[in-house]
């Protein structure tokens, strides 16, 4: 990884990159170039998806996306909370590189990014819905987003640098101005669109189509709704986004009830939470159906890669929690399905570890174009067409940096591989490279996820794992110094 590239850009050294993108362009592959939408919601657990097997809701219009092409089930996030993936998913790499850590850092529109290398490939680019990297969008031909967070309701857009109030809900809008931008396009060159939905998002305001759904109706609870943290790290205790203790009123759109506390509390909010949650990811899977028609209806489907997924995972009572930000399986999976007939086989299903830096190597080569130098990514093309390549990665590095910040998780890193993951909460304040934070200590955490996939016990003491954890701190590091995060 080249990180003295990748940190210290120069103008030159940007238009040379660039200008290698352009070059390479010329290498196209010969057949038509797929069109790409890239359908990303925000918080969207994979475990709020019918097509991944949700006991809560159902999804029949992102599940059309899974039953025309594949299903990845190991797609995963390398820190999980709004911007840093978003500033990932632009840059092909990891946080320390792309210069978004935090909620706080904004992207660099000085330097190359994924919409830059598509347009130099020939497609016309559009980004439309929540952007939330600070800096206005560069690389694309339209864009018009939501200012930070944005609105649910009678939402304020920034449509190419002029600010407008819309009347109406959110994901509606969204969807209405990716369909319109689709409309007026230029039909003779190939689009890459990226629609963001805000939802679902919190304080989970649901639009009024969906403002009843579930009423009456008893949500099933996540078996570990009432984890009481035994055989865990201080980190996973102490955190707080659990249900109930730890959301406002603006969460719940009522006052606690007085006397309303513990298990029962808990009970409670989780409904008046989760509705709210499934109530807006309702109306999300409405807008992917009507983008979808779209594209039946013009006959653009067989040409279009779809995809489907969500800047991170969010946990959905797991734990006790709401929330993402830790490495643990909820959080850190993203959902991802992705439609191309011809070239991704209908109902597949894929195990491979796939991450979020890994879109744009892998949309830039649909578009015929070589992984840019800087991006720390890998295409998985081959693997959305049915062939794992022989040397596809077996384990990820995850590290979140926010050290202690909104809901008090720790920052920390670790590795996981198909069965095991590890975690090092470091104890340490971003930026302050010695002193260790009061209200945490170093401390790690294993967890076996063939025996426990629900990572309910930590088993870094236990002796019988001690050669596990050798293996995986070497791996660790081999992730750490190959990333240029050591
Ligand atoms: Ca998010």
């Amino acid at each position: 990884m080249d990180t003295e590239l990748s940190t210290r850009y120069t103008r030159r050294a940007l238009l040379k990159i660039l200008g290698a993108g352009i070059a390479q362009s010329a290498q196209r592959t010969p057949s038509a170039p797929a069109n790409i939408i890239f359908i990303m919601s925000d918080d969207h657990a994979a475990h709020a998806i019918s097509a991944y097997g949700s006991k809560i809701n159902r999804t029949p219009n992102i599940d059309r996306i899974a039953q025309g092409g594949m299903r990845m089930l190991n797609c995963f996030c390398t820190n999980s909370i709004c911007t840093p993936s978003r500033g990932a998913i632009m840059t092909g790499q990891y946080s320390h590189i792309s210069g978004v850590k935090t909620l706080a850092d904004g992207l660099d529109g000085a330097r190359p990014n994924l919409a830059k290398y598509m347009r130099a490939a020939g497609y016309q680019t559009a980004m439309i819905g929540k952007w939330h990297l600070k800096n206005d969008p560069t690389g694309f031909d339209y864009w018009n987003i939501l200012p930070g967070q944005g609105l649910y309701h009678n939402p304020e857009f920034i449509e190419m640098g002029r600010r407008k109030k819309h009347t109406g809900y959110c994901t509606d809008l969204i969807a209405d101005f990716s369909l319109d931008w689709l409309r007026r396009r230029d039909p003779s060159k190939p689009f890459f669109l990226m629609c963001h939905h805000k939802a679902p998002h919190r304080p989970w305001q649901p639009g009024p189509k969906h403002a009843n759904l579930y009423e009456g109706v008893d949500i099933p609870e996540p078996d570990n709704l009432y984890d009481d943290y035994k055989n865990r790290s201080h980190a996973a205790a102490n955190t707080k986004m659990r249900v109930g203790d730890d959301n406002n009123a603006v969460d719940l759109k009522v006052v606690r009830p007085v006397g309303l506390e513990g298990r029962e509390l808990r009970k409670w909010a989780y409904q008046r939470y989760i509705k709210d949650y499934l109530r807006c990811v309702a109306s999300v899977d409405d807008n992917v159906g009507r983008v979808l028609d779209y594209l039946d209806a013009e006959r653009l489907s067989d040409n279009t890669l779809v995809v489907y997924t969500s800047d991170q995972g969010f946990f959905l009572g797991d734990h006790g929690y709401y929330d993402k930000r830790f490495m643990y399986e909820e959080s850190l999976r993203m959902p991802f399905l992705a439609r191309l007939p011809g070239r991704v086989a209908p109902g597949s299903i894929n195990k491979d570890i796939v991450l979020n830096i890994d879109f744009a190597p892998t949309f830039l080569d649909l578009a015929g174009q070589r992984t840019p130098v800087e991006m720390q990514g890998r295409s998985f093309r081959s693997i959305l067409n049915g062939r794992t390549p022989r040397d596809w990665r077996t384990s990820m590095y995850y590290r979140y940096w926010m050290h202690l910040a909104d809901h008090h998780v720790p920052a920390h890193y670790g590795v996981r591989t198909s069965r095991y993951k590890l975690i090092y909460f470091y104890g340490k304040a971003l930026g302050s490279a010695g002193a260790i934070d009061k209200d945490t200590q170093p401390e790690w955490e294993l967890f076996d996820l063939e025996k426990d996939p629900r990572e309910m016990n930590n088993v870094y003491a236990d002796p019988a794992y001690r050669t596990v954890v050798k293996k995986l701190k070497a791996t660790l590091e081999k992730h750490r110094r190959a990333y240029g995060d050591s």
